[in-house]
Formats: structure tokens, sequence, C-alpha cells
């Protein structure tokens, strides 16, 4: 019974903590950051109560929390956890599935399976794709990068897995110049070499240039992106990927938050993008799923299978096993939160939200271009750039702001210049929360901090 209650303890914790989420700082107090030294301590000799350990997480660690999953976080592209996601998270861990193949948890691997299929439908992505749920964009992109590997060397009749690199022929990866810093460090992690990088110029909005795009062949990878960071820019897909294409190439996307936007009415920002090879995307991003949960989807999908495969023999029985998909063995299943945030939403929902944070984004943008800011990108999808008169005035806005607890939201640096970055991403951020947000930014830059 002890268990129970314990369980039950942390749940009535857990309800206080989101009753609250709407009032926390979105960033917390200097005093409640101070107060985590309590966390110093020795490890003990000998265990401590369960009850106590929750009570001193909650009382110490609740208040030090960044309250990314309330209304006013506007950092980063970080969402909430939808509660009908979350929800299924909680009864997860009560199953404490390894989630690596059908043999291991049927549950898990038919949901999963049922995910895979909805989430190709809703990106409308090629429906014979394998779907590897993973932990991050990152670790995803890892994965379908080394299956682009392994591939274009199959296609030269290199044995990647038997032979390795040494002696390989040479694949060249092109990058755009605005590259998220994750792909790179996906591609160095995989013996790429930052020197080796063939960056492809951008133009003034942060895409790639497909006048000035390097020679590409069939020893090349080519990395696009479906949302470029600080503008919410999208590679020109319909012109680059035929390109590529034609020449042989392998086109990978990460398309980390901004691929959801082809589940919205902003769809025609990623004409093209299904002819790609190989895309990345985040559940736990502008879908409002917990962490950690992201998708590696390879349309060759033995591709993805070989280079994942975890068994002892590649077995194609097993091929759709998440083991030989991610770079997991033992795994949570990450796939039911998404699918459990596709079910309650629906493809309706998923529009809706991701219209609803667009047009956020744009109403946001309108209020600070006619205020002493500068907006310095064309806001097409969720994301706002944003600079004062100097990089002082940046950063002094910036900080008032946040000191005023209205909002949360990083610095950046677009095109040599200091910059802020406002992302508009949570299910919870409602428009009375974006037109507080607009009033304080403004009230500061005119210079009343009232
Ligand atoms: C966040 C992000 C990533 C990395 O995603 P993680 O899930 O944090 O690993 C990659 N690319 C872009 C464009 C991103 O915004």
């Amino acid at each position: 019974m002890r268990e129970i209650d314990l369980v039950a303890e942390a749940d009535v914790r857990a309800r206080q903590y989101l009753t609250e989420i709407e009032g926390r700082p979105p960033f917390p107090t200097l005093a409640a950051r101070e107060a985590l030294t309590a966390f110093s301590e020795d490890l003990p000799s000998q265990g401590a109560d369960p009850f106590e350990t929750l009570n001193m997480l909650d009382v110490y660690g609740s208040p030090a929390t960044t309250a990314s999953n309330g209304p006013r976080y506007f950092g980063f592209v970080i969402g909430a956890a939808l509660p009908g996601a979350a929800a299924v998270e909680r009864l997860m861990l009560a199953w404490d599935q390894c989630a690596s193949s059908y043999d291991n948890s049927p549950v898990a691997a038919t949901i999963e399976k049922v995910a895979a299929s909805w989430l190709l439908d809703i990106l409308d992505l090629p429906r014979e794709s394998a779907v590897g749920f993973g932990t991050s964009a990152t670790a995803c992109t890892l994965s379908c990068l080394s299956a682009a590997r392994r591939s274009l060397l199959g296609r030269l009749g290199w044995d990647f897995d038997q032979d390795g690199l040494i002696g390989a022929p040479e694949i060249k990866v092109v990058v755009s110049e605005t590259v998220h810093i994750t792909v790179r460090k996906a591609l160095r992690l995989l013996g790429f070499g930052m020197a080796r990088l063939i960056e492809a110029p951008v133009d003034q909005y942060g895409r790639i240039d497909p006048r000035r795009l390097p020679a590409l062949d069939e020893r090349t990878i080519l990395c696009l992106q479906a949302g470029e960071v600080n503008t919410g820019e999208f590679d020109p897909f319909a012109e680059l990927i035929p390109v590529a294409r034609a020449a042989g190439a392998w086109v990978h996307v990460d398309g980390a938050f901004g691929l959801w936007a082809r589940a919205s009415s902003r769809r025609s920002l990623t004409d093209g993008v299904d002819t790609a090879d190989s895309w990345t995307t985040d559940g736990h991003k502008w879908l409002n799923t917990p962490y950690d949960g992201a998708m590696s989807i390879c349309r060759d999908a033995d591709a993805l299978a070989q280079a994942m495969n975890s068994d002892a023999a590649y077995a194609t029985a097993s091929k759709d096993a998440q083991k030989n998909l991610t770079l997991e063995f033992s795994r949570r299943a990450r796939g039911i939160p998404i699918w459990a945030a596709l079910r309650t939403l629906g493809k309706a929902g998923v529009a809706e939200m991701v219209d609803r944070h667009c047009e956020q984004a744009a109403y946001l943008a309108d209020r600070l271009r006619n205020s002493s800011l500068t907006v310095l990108n064309r806001v097409v999808l969720n994301q706002i750039l944003v600079r004062g008169a100097t990089d002082n005035e940046t950063a002094r806005v910036r900080e008032a702001v946040i000191a005023s607890h209205d909002g949360w939201f990083g610095p950046s640096i677009w095109r040599g210049q200091t910059a802020f970055r406002l992302s508009l991403s949570s299910w919870r951020t409602t428009n009375t929360d974006v037109a507080r947000l607009a009033d304080r930014l403004i009230a500061i830059a005119r210079g009343q901090n009232d």
C-alpha cells in the first residue's frame, strides 16, 4: 500500500504544480535558485524516506523550475505538454515497458506503429517510410545521417558495416550556412569533420540560394531546413531537391519544429519537402508532447532499419522493431505520447494550434513594428527576431521584460547583429498573454518600466 500512497502523494503535488502553472514566473526567481543548495548533500549511506525525498523535490525543486510548461515562456521553441499527452505518460510510468520490440512490449509496438502511420499521414510524407521514435531531433538526425552515408556508400559498392570508413570513398556533406548547431554536432560525431563541411550560401531570409548551390553528386548528403531556428524560414525544397536527386545525392531535412507547418494552413511553405530522402522532427517542440520525443523518418525503410539494426543478424522480420530504427536498445515508448497528442488533437486540432501560434507571432510582430524596436525577419511562421537601437538597448529591453515576469525569451545573433528571439509554441499561450507581452515590450522600449 505504501507504493500506492507514494504515487498518490506525487500525483497530488503534480496536480498542485499544474494548478499554479499560470502564475509561476517564466524563469525561477533568484531566491528559488539559491535555495537549490538544499540538494548539495552527500549521498546517504542509508536510504532516505521516499515521502521525505518527494517532499524535498517539491519544496525546493518546484519553485526552481523554468515554467516552460506555462503560458508565458517564449524561449527557443519549447512548447508545453498537452494534457492528453502528459496523462498517458503518467500511466506509462506505471507500465515501465522496455519498448524495444513486440516481444518485449506488444502494446508499445502496436501503438507506436499506429503513431508512425498517423505521423506520415498528417505530415504527408511518403507512406512507405520508416519512423523511429528517438530522444531528440539531434539523436534522430544522427540516425538519419548514418543511414544516408551507409546507403550512399552501399551504392558505390562499399560495405560500411564490415569495412567502416578507413579507405572508404569520401562522402561530402553540404549544409546551409544557417544550419542548426545540432546538425553540425551529429555530423561531427559521425566523423564528417567540421572543416570539410561545404556551406551553401543563403539569401537575406536565411534560405539556401538555389543559384549558389554547391555542386552535388552521388557522394553527397545535402542537409536542408524546414524552419530555420532564427527566422522560421524554409529552404526552397521544390527548387533544390530535384537538382539533388538528379545528381544522385541524399537529401536530409531538419524539420525539428518547422515540419509541423505542413499540418497547418501554412503548408505551402513546405512544398516539395516530401521528395527528400529523410526527415527529422520533434514531438516535444511544436506538437507539445512531453520530453523527450522525436522522430527520424526515412523514405527507404530498409536503409534506416539496416543502419540502426541491433539484431545479431539483420532479420527482415524485426525491421520495424523500434530498437532497429533508433539509437536506443532499451527504451521508453516515446511514440505513445505522440500517438496521444495526435489522437486528442486530431488533424484539425494540430492545424488549429500551429495556425494559432503563427497568428500570434504575426500579431506580436505587427505591434513591435509600430514601436522603437525593429523586427528583423519576415515572420512567416512562429519565430520573431527583434532588435533595439543598439546592442545595449536590445539587452536592456530583454532583461527588463524578463524581470517583469511577462515573458522569458533568449538572446540571439542574426547576420552579425545582437537580437532576441520570441517563439510562439505553447498550447497554453493565449492571445491575452501575447498582448501582455507586446504591451510590456513596447513600454520598456519606450523607457517606461511600469
Ligand atoms: C531544436 C532544434 C533542433 C534540435 O532538436 P532537439 O530535439 O533539441 O535535439 C534541430 N534543429 C532545429 C531547427 C531546432 O530548432
